[in-house]
């Protein structure tokens, strides 16, 4: 039974609060936005999610146009409007067709990863230490917990697998075929993601997985782009969180950068130190990722976010195209970058990697054992936190404040930022399109210590305010 309630788990210890539950839905209600999305929604909140949904796709085909058809200069389609060399009409017309190409790649690309999310993990059996296979998710608010079938590591592996033996052994596909389809592929992705988050608010009025963990505010446009449904599901197993997060956007990231790397080979005969350095780079995180795939079950996007345009069309679109540009960046400008530079951003990319899973494990860690362990050493230092959940349970929790959690209250951002920021320097200093990356991760990763704060406040009230009078500084000590 993959899904089973957490009231009916509860143990002894964990003492039921009469009548509470429904109070607490509606005091939830009352304050908003205390799990992942608001309940009602303000102005300020329906002018943004109507902007984001009217320009992110925008922003997406224009940084593609800048690429393809300006070697990758974000000024030139507006330099060419203003000075009056193109329309508007004229830039809109360098936008690349959808072909039947670009729909078959897309096509067998999905499926294919549809079909390697289905296939029983076997990695967890061979590889010591990797938590893959049948995992458990985090207790919702509503109180249900969720199994998932944990295998990104192996869809990973054989993708890879495929593409390279494709590409030194059986050619039945261009290894560039990513890049010389990125244009149509865009088409496919936009329809697929606009698709998905469609069928999902369709979904969730008709048939929702879990019922009480769904959320409306009554607004369509926001109920569309932050989703109503928690965790939508087709039968047992298909989750669409964590089909659409990890793959097909996160597995194909590192094959659109081999792809990238390939054409810069054909196009110029060697592939420069900054591409292969963008390659690992991308590389350590992408595998990261998949080899703590059973921990992200307990990160917001899994445990708070709902399923709306927000991640549908984000994962389907907005990841793989922005997410890759410096990639697509030095196919255009093929730049060699001096050793030194290369030394520099090498060890800032691993330092910045090293922080940022440091203190992910050391929470991990810590929560595990229930405080019962050492961190840096030493037997950790915490807060006891009370707090009611939404089915009217009072349950405890504590907040690490010793180790990295001591250092900042959101280290693992800051070790995020350092890594990301490694990958646009990269690409050297030439044009601004490559830093989109460092300036949208240090945007998300602000808002997200914002919003996660909002709600930790809300959850454990006067606990949480003794947590930040002890640790004062969110990302980098002493400054913010
Ligand atoms: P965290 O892993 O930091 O989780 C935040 C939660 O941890 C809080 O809501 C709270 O949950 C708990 N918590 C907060 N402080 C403490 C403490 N002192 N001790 C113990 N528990 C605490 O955030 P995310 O889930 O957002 O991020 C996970 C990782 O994913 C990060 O490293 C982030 O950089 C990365 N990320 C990357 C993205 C990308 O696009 N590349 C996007 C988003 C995230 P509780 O209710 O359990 O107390």
């Amino acid at each position: 039974m993959p899904v089973h309630t957490r009231s009916q788990k509860s143990t002894k210890s964990e003492s039921r609060v009469e009548g509470k539950g429904k109070q607490n839905m509606e005091e939830n209600k009352r304050k908003g936005g205390e799990w992942g999305r608001a309940w009602e929604v303000d102005l300020f909140s329906y002018i943004g999610v109507c902007g984001l949904l009217m320009f992110a796709p925008v922003l997406v085909v224009y940084f593609f146009v800048s690429c393809d058809k300006y070697q990758c200069a974000l000024s030139g389609p507006l330099l060419d409007v203003f000075s009056g060399k193109a329309t508007p009409y004229d830039i809109w017309m360098k936008v690349p067709y959808m072909t039947s190409q670009a729909w078959k790649v897309g096509l067998v690309w999905i499926s294919f990863q549809a079909l390697l999310y289905n296939v029983p993990d076997v990695l967890h059996y061979i590889i010591p230490n990797y938590k893959g296979g049948i995992r458990l998710g985090s207790v919702t608010p509503a109180g249900n917990q969720m199994w998932y079938q944990v295998n990104g590591l192996q869809a990973w592996t054989i993708s890879h697998i495929v593409w390279f033996a494709n590409a030194f052994y059986f050619n039945w596909f261009s290894p560039t075929v990513i890049f010389d389809n990125w244009g149509g592929l865009l088409w496919v992705a936009n329809i697929t993601g606009n698709f998905v988050s469609v069928f999902a608010y369709i979904k969730a009025k008709f048939f929702p997985t879990n019922a009480e963990d769904c959320k409306r505010s009554g607004n369509i446009f926001y109920d569309f782009m932050m989703g109503v449904e928690l965790n939508p599901r087709i039968g047992k197993w298909f989750d669409f969180k964590l089909f659409f997060n990890g793959r097909p956007g996160i597995v194909a990231w590192t094959l659109i950068n081999l792809s990238f790397a390939w054409k810069q080979y054909e196009l110029y005969g060697h592939v420069t130190n900054s591409m292969i350095l963008v390659n690992i780079l991308h590389c350590m995180y992408v595998v990261d990722y998949f080899w703590n795939e059973s921990w992200y079950l307990h990160t917001i996007d899994i445990c708070h976010d709902h399923f709306g345009w927000y991640l549908g069309w984000g994962d389907c679109v907005w990841l793989p195209y922005l997410y890759t540009l410096q990639g697509l960046y030095l196919v255009y400008n093929p730049i060699v970058l001096p050793p030194v530079h290369c030394a520099v951003v090498l060890t800032l990319g691993l330092l910045g990697y090293y922080i940022f899973r440091a203190v992910n494990h050391q929470k991990d860690w810590f929560r595990s054992h229930d405080g019962d362990c050492l961190i840096w050493g030493k037997k950790p230092e915490y807060i006891q936190c009370s707090y009611v959940s939404s089915d009217g349970t009072e349950r405890q929790s504590k907040l690490l404040v010793s180790g990295w959690w001591g250092v900042s209250r959101h280290m693992n951002y800051t070790g995020d930022l350092m890594g990301s920021l490694s990958y646009c320097l990269c690409t050297g200093f030439g044009h601004l399109l490559p830093y989109f990356y460092i300036i949208y991760m240090t945007i998300l990763l602000v808002h997200r210590c914002i919003r996660d704060e909002h709600r930790c406040r809300c959850k454990y009230g006067k606990d949480w305010n003794r947590y930040t009078a002890r640790v004062p500084y969110r990302l980098l000590p002493g400054i913010f």
